[in-house]
């Protein structure tokens, strides 16, 4: 422990999540939860996921056996927070013209500036993870409901491209409630996503990947010189062989799981997470 600490001490944050598939039943609260937080405007009609916006949205896996060997997992995908090969080059903030989506060395977060947006859509290209969303329509909530949208949150209008942003207002109101007692330094509790919260089976942990005090530093054991890949054996990251170094673990003790995460191919051995080091 004390040789990691002496690893991070001089480190900037680095938020990330921790999110055990092998707890997570699927309920979709965590989705819930983002929408609410974040004044994401639904449809009365979602089934058109090229419309639909789930800022973290849930997918079920299969393992395509058959009865009685069928398994199912689901994977919670919220916006991985990509730092790439070279810290910073995230796929999305690579290629946005307008600097309209961006990264902080100082919490590790990607963040999207939505009246810098002008609707390219060529980040929503980039991501691996199709974590990215085009307002096709100015957002309308039904009567009433715009009372009890979120003052800390920006509504976004037709035209632009949204996304998780790790909760980042909850950040900035933990470090101004931290300055105001005199603290320079936020603890663990004050910043939480609101998926994090919402889970019943405490499937989603989050916190500084960077600070050894925080559980998920603890979980993800991650190797700092080497591209924060895991040193837990449960642990992978999805689709990691791209080399987007992302900042969401997910974790399970099944094979076929860790597979699907990394989109392996049929008959390939386990164990090749991360090794497209080139990338970036
Ligand atoms: S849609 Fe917006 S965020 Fe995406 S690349 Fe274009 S300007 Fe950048
Ligand atoms: S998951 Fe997609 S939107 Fe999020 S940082 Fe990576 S490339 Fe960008």
């Amino acid at each position: 422990m004390k040789q990691t600490q002496t690893q991070t001490q001089h480190r900037p944050k680095r938020y990330g999540m921790a999110i055990d598939v092998d707890k997570c039943t699927g309920c979709g609260s965590c989705m819930v939860a983002c929408f609410s937080e974040n004044n994401v405007p639904f449809k009365q009609d979602e089934t058109d996921k090229l419309l639909s916006i789930t800022w973290l949205r849930v997918y079920k896996i299969s393992n395509n056996e058959k009865f009685p060997n069928t398994e199912v997992a689901f994977i919670p995908r919220p916006c991985q927070h990509c730092a790439g090969q070279h810290e910073g080059h995230s796929p999305c903030v690579s290629v946005c013209p307008a600097t309209a989506t961006d990264y902080s060395v100082e919490t590790g977060i990607v963040s999207q500036i939505y009246t810098r947006c002008f609707g390219c859509r060529y980040c929503m290209a980039a991501c691996p993870y199709h974590a990215r969303y085009f307002n096709w329509w100015d957002p309308v909530w039904p009567a009433g409901m715009e009372k009890s949208l979120s003052p800390n949150v920006s509504p976004r209008m037709r035209g632009v491209v949204e996304k998780c942003s790790f909760c980042f207002h909850r950040y900035q109101q933990a470090r101004d409630k931290a300055y105001a007692e005199g603290r320079r330094e936020i603890r663990e509790e004050e910043y939480q996503t609101a998926c994090t919260q919402a889970c019943p089976a405490g499937a989603i942990v989050f916190g500084d990947l960077n600070n050894p005090e925080h559980l998920v530093h603890q979980i993800v054991k991650p190797d700092i010189e080497h591209h924060y890949r895991s040193h837990n054996p449960r642990a992978f990251r999805l689709l990691e062989r791209l080399g987007t170094n992302t900042k969401v673990y997910y974790l399970s003790s099944r094979d076929w799981v860790r597979k699907s995460g990394d989109n392996y191919l049929p008959g390939e051995p386990v164990g090749l997470q991360g090794k497209a080091d080139t990338h970036g």
